[in-house]
């Protein structure tokens, strides 16, 4: 068959093992899932109550401009309709943005270690991708600008960023914005929008307006614990919803995604809840990293990326025998580190138990 050449070699995304699986190859009861930044408290607890009460009629298409969870984002955010698109999640998006803007003989630029999603993407429509090494967990925006040149279509910002949880500096970010061409496409990834709790972040939805070239994606996987239902969105002048619209599959959110984002949106006071107890999980770690002197990037995430010092996949194994799974540094991009959500309380303390017993096995002194 006539495959593009640009999927030659690909490999298929590798899931976190399920907890089923785990469970079933260990003989474990309880198996704590900190791999994929879900929320460890699930969603709200009026989505729950709205889908046992509400009937659907599930033969028929959703409404494909997703007019009602589209008023109910716009309003919550303050941000006109016309300047949303909604994807299948942002990994949608993402490939949305991708097959738009570009093809072989124009590049991309990126941070590395970043979302791998961009650069596979990137290499999917044969475009050149062009990675700078992240300064001290963050973007090196300067270095970033000095790789664009007129072939340059999209760069990819991710702020905070996974799977370091750095955010981009406010002053960087707008010094960036202010001398990045007109016509390259900026996306801001803010997945994590959600969980900054940073002081000296600025929201940055008013930059849509004074950056007809920026492009910003939040999604509703992670702090609102949707991910099950796959909705992304992203947030931009007219001009560029209106060019990525026809691109997008005309019923790519459900009925069912639809409707429970808009009940979603609505409570915000488990967004407070779930911010909140991930800050004291967040400095659960942070102290634990600091007491055995094991370097950890400063996160604004649901996740904390921290040393192990020793081979990441050892401990990734070691860790998952004992029932919690985390993410290796080595298959991120970041040996000698592993990932791990944020989980609750009882979840963070159990983590740690077990990572000083595996570090210690390890002979790594703590
Ligand atoms: C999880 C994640 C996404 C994907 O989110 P979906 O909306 O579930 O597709 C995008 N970007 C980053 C940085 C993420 O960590």
């Amino acid at each position: 068959m006539k495959w593009k050449k640009e999927i030659e070699g690909l490999k298929a995304y590798q899931p976190g093992k399920s907890i089923e699986a785990v469970q079933k190859e260990f003989g474990l009861s309880t198996i704590h899932k900190l791999a994929s930044n879900e929320n460890p408290y699930g969603c709200s607890p009026k989505v729950q109550e709205f889908l046992a009460k509400e009937a659907f009629n599930f033969a028929l298409y959703p409404d494909g401009a997703a007019t009602d969870m589209r008023s109910t984002v716009s309003e919550h955010l303050g941000v006109s309709g016309r300047k949303l698109i909604f994807g299948n999640g942002s990994d949608e998006l993402i490939s949305i943005i991708s097959r738009s803007l570009l093809r072989p003989g124009v590049n991309t630029v990126m941070a590395k270690p970043t979302f791998s999603q961009y650069a596979l993407n990137a290499r999917i429509e044969g475009a050149e991708v062009r990675e700078v090494p992240l300064k001290d967990g963050t973007h090196d925006l300067v270095e970033m600008l000095e790789q664009i040149d007129h072939e340059t279509a999209v760069v990819w910002l991710c702020s905070p960023n996974n799977p370091t949880g750095v955010v981009i500096d406010d002053s960087a970010l707008t010094a960036f914005l202010d001398k990045v061409p007109q016509d390259v496409l900026v996306v801001l990834d803010e997945a994590y929008f959600e969980y900054i709790t940073n002081p000296t972040y600025r929201n940055t939805l008013s930059y849509i307006d004074e950056y007809p070239n920026l492009l910003i994606l939040r999604t509703f996987s992670k702090a609102y614990g949707l991910a099950s239902f796959r909705v992304g969105y992203g947030m931009a002048s007219e001009p560029i919803i209106a060019k990525l619209e026809p691109v997008r599959g005309p019923f790519n959110t459900t009925v069912l995604s639809q409707a429970v984002v808009s009940v979603a949106v609505e409570d915000q006071s488990f967004i407070d809840m779930c911010r909140s107890e991930n800050e004291k999980g967040k400095q659960l770690i942070e102290k634990f990293c600091t007491a055995h002197n094991l370097h950890f990037y400063p996160s604004d995430t649901n996740f904390i990326l921290m040393e192990v010092k020793t081979d990441s996949d050892i401990v990734f194994q070691k860790l998952m025998e004992k029932g919690y799974i985390v993410r290796s540094g080595n298959v991120l991009g970041v040996p000698g580190y592993v990932r791990v959500t944020i989980g609750t309380q009882e979840q963070n303390e159990g983590f740690l138990r077990q990572l000083s017993d595996v570090l210690k096995d390890q002979g790594v002194a703590i």
